[in-house]
């Protein structure tokens, strides 16, 4: 326990043993989720489950701290960067890797043997099923979101909400999601083909790759780890929603008021298997 010394001396041995206990999965391991799980290493998490389904590219290397400088850009999965820097940490620490979407049964499977998710991801679709899943097998969710736009003044910052059994509401009822992005992400290949055609415009193209820096996602991701950290040691309760305003320099805790007849929180939560989240997986 010597390695834990400075660890314990914020939150005591009991606090320590509780996050060697937890099982944590994070679901994307690009700019947001590598840090997390960097700083889950250290905190003496020993069970970790990591989900994600990109490679390295040479845009990424601005940000990943992960990779190294040598690291080839072709064919580099993201999980087994992540596996080097979880073993180089700590050999002992137990990883399962699943370098596949969130909408595969692989992932979905691993996901049941966490009692922790991170959304570290882009995208408000694999945030909804994420949302819907944590609720369904009573999980803790923490989803992180990083926030850069150009549009003539760069606004930056982003927010950590968490999702818990111990309090009614979700990223659906809380209105934290984009309801068109969600649908788009949900419907299902041909039904985007033809939407495509229909507006003369592949929808996916649209999606330009926007600003992205390592300062800006390690304040979100220490956040969100912190919250965690906190809540697993006993130490308080992880905050519902704090909100990172980068251009004024601040953190404002969000109180977000739910809508009281939110499908998923009154029929979703605790449901387990009836959920059916099969119904997300690609191809099905
Ligand atoms: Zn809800």
């Amino acid at each position: 326990m010597d390695r834990f010394d400075r660890n314990i001396k914020f939150f005591g041995i009991d606090g320590q043993r509780l996050l060697s206990a937890s099982v944590v999965a994070i679901v994307g391991c690009g700019g947001l989720g590598q840090h997390v799980i960097q700083q889950l290493a250290y905190l003496g998490v020993k069970k970790l489950i990591v989900i994600d389904d990109e490679e390295l590219s040479e845009t990424n290397k601005n940000r990943y701290v992960l990779a190294w400088h040598s690291d080839p850009v072709s064919g580099l999965r993201k999980v087994d960067l992540v596996k080097r820097t979880v073993a180089m940490i700590d050999p002992g620490i137990e990883i399962a890797v699943v370098h596949a979407s969130v909408r595969s049964a692989e992932a979905l499977n691993a996901l049941k043997q966490a009692d922790t998710i991170f959304s570290c991801l882009d995208d408000d679709g694999p945030r909804f099923i994420l949302n819907e899943f944590a609720l369904a097998y009573s999980k803790a969710l923490f989803d992180l979101a990083s926030d850069t736009e150009n549009k003539g003044a760069l606004i930056y910052g982003g927010r950590i909400a968490y999702i818990g059994d111990d309090e009614p509401g979700c990223l659906v009822c809380m209105d934290l999601l984009d309801t068109v992005a969600v649908s788009q992400f949900l419907t299902n290949e041909n039904a985007r083909r033809d939407r495509n055609e229909l507006y003369g415009v592949n929808v996916n193209e649209l999606d330009v790759a926007g600003p992205s820096v390592v300062s800006l996602n390690g304040v979100i991701a220490s956040h969100a780890v912190m919250e965690f950290m906190l809540q697993a040691t006993g130490i308080r309760k992880a905050k519902r929603k704090l909100e990172y305003r980068g251009n004024m320099g601040i953190v404002a805790v969000k109180h977000e008021i739910h809508a009281s007849d939110c499908h998923f929180c009154n029929v979703v939560r605790g449901s387990g298997d009836n959920a059916d989240m099969t119904r997300h997986v690609k191809g099905e």
